[in-house]
């Protein structure tokens, strides 16, 4: 789900004081349930205030608790209430004590601080305008107006962590409109009146009503994980503070894991991959060479079971243990070297493979015949008068090889 970021996050409705808007590091504090409403058949209060972020602007909710009860989920009503999701209702009046979890708001914030700083410095950078931002549960992304290359990324995030770590004051200014149209905002404000603008000192001004760490250094990290092309821009995939070493151990533990099995060093990772794809190829290579000399020989001893019918060729029909249709069909070949055979191989298993072929000196139309056999068995099949294939027959090996006698012996 994307969001745009400038109407939801730049939102700022001051029907319930929403303590966030000035502090988003209180996550402790008092207040009075103001009304009671329904939220899709759970119960759910708004407050006279609350530290409770609520979903929106591509930033999701905060939990915690109020009154002691979990608030499972907040969100925004139609009219602007923050409506507090509770897993038991409470009473108009009462008053009640609001704890936020400090773990997810910090995640929060760290992300969506990161992301004002990573999109303004691709925005100076490379002119890319961020137009769409989504804070997920693993990762977040940004999409960008136009496609980006691998070095302008890189600059970008470069540039990015630089003004991380000269750890800048972020700070939260309430400004009029005429006010807002003096200041230099990354991007247009949708609305009107008064508005709250987060100021990365020196470097971003941008209208939002998220959460944000006070000074850039609590952003510690910021990592672009992947970029593709979307709708003639780009998404970038980030992770930002906690969520950075969580995802370094992800790849450490990864890479540690397949140097288990290749022992070079991780820079030397994909081309010692590409090695042994290229080995295992050369070497399944080799292996079926082996099988079709060996099916060559095996074709001599199934000969030797060929029926002699009438008319003096001689007709085989078997189910036959082979590792695909191409070994299979060297042993039909095989057979077919020498005069008269009218040859219809199976493999044992369903959904059955048959290949059937005949000697240079004999009238017999192999891809009629496989045609025959998956029309009343199904599968798909055909080839050549001499030589025919056909794979995912179904039904009972005994029908199948019976009709494929009839089909063969000119006699019947
Ligand atoms: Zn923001």
């Amino acid at each position: 789900m994307l969001h745009d970021i400038s109407s939801p996050c730049a939102k700022l409705w001051l029907m319930a004081e929403r303590l966030y808007y000035n502090d988003p590091t209180l996550i402790e504090f008092d207040a009075v349930v103001a009304s009671v409403a329904d939220v899709g058949g759970r119960p759910a209060v708004t407050l006279d205030r609350s530290a409770f972020y609520p979903t929106s602007g591509g930033q999701p909710f905060d939990t915690g608790s109020l009154g002691g009860l979990r608030v499972v989920e907040v969100v925004e009503s139609d009219a602007g209430d923050v409506l507090h999701v509770l897993e038991r209702p409470l009473e108009v009046g009462e008053a009640v004590h609001g704890v936020v979890d400090w773990d997810r708001r910090l995640d929060h914030m760290q992300q969506h601080t990161g992301q004002h700083i990573l999109s303004a410095a691709l925005d100076r950078l490379s002119m890319a305008r961020t137009v769409g931002f989504h804070l997920g549960a693993d990762v977040s992304t940004v999409d960008l107006d136009k496609p980006l290359s691998a070095g302008a990324m890189t600059a970008a995030e470069t540039e990015a962590n630089r003004i991380v770590w000269d750890d800048r004051p972020v700070g939260i200014r309430m400004v009029s409109e005429a006010e807002a149209a003096s200041l230099p905002l990354r991007k247009d404000p949708e609305r009107t009146g008064t508005l709250r603008v987060i100021d990365v000192e020196g470097y971003d001004l941008s209208a939002c009503g998220g959460t944000h760490v006070r000074r850039t250094g609590a952003v510690g990290t910021i990592a672009v994980l992947s970029s593709e092309r979307l709708r003639g821009g780009t998404r970038l995939e980030f992770v930002c503070g906690g969520r950075a070493l969580r995802q370094l151990r992800t790849y450490r533990d990864a890479v540690a894991g397949c140097i288990r099995h290749v022992s070079v060093a991780p820079s030397e990772l994909p081309a010692a991959l590409e090695r042994l794809q290229s080995e295992a190829k050369e070497q399944h290579k080799a292996v079926r060479g082996l099988l079709e000399r060996l099916a060559v020989h095996e074709a001599a001893a199934l000969a030797g079971q060929a029926e002699t019918l009438p008319d003096g060729t001689r007709l085989l029909v078997r189910a036959v243990e082979a590792a695909d249709p191409g070994v299979l069909k060297a042993m039909a070949l095989a057979i077919c070297t020498g005069p008269g055979y009218r040859v219809a191989l199976f493999s044992p298993s369903a959904p059955h493979l048959v290949v059937v072929a005949r000697s240079k000196d004999v009238a017999l139309d192999a891809g009629a015949a496989v045609r025959g056999l998956t029309a009343t068995f199904g599968g798909k099949g055909g080839g050549k008068p001499d030589l025919a294939q056909g794979g995912g027959l179904a039904g009972e090996l005994d029908t199948m090889q019976a009709a494929a006698r009839a089909t063969l012996d000119p006699g019947k």
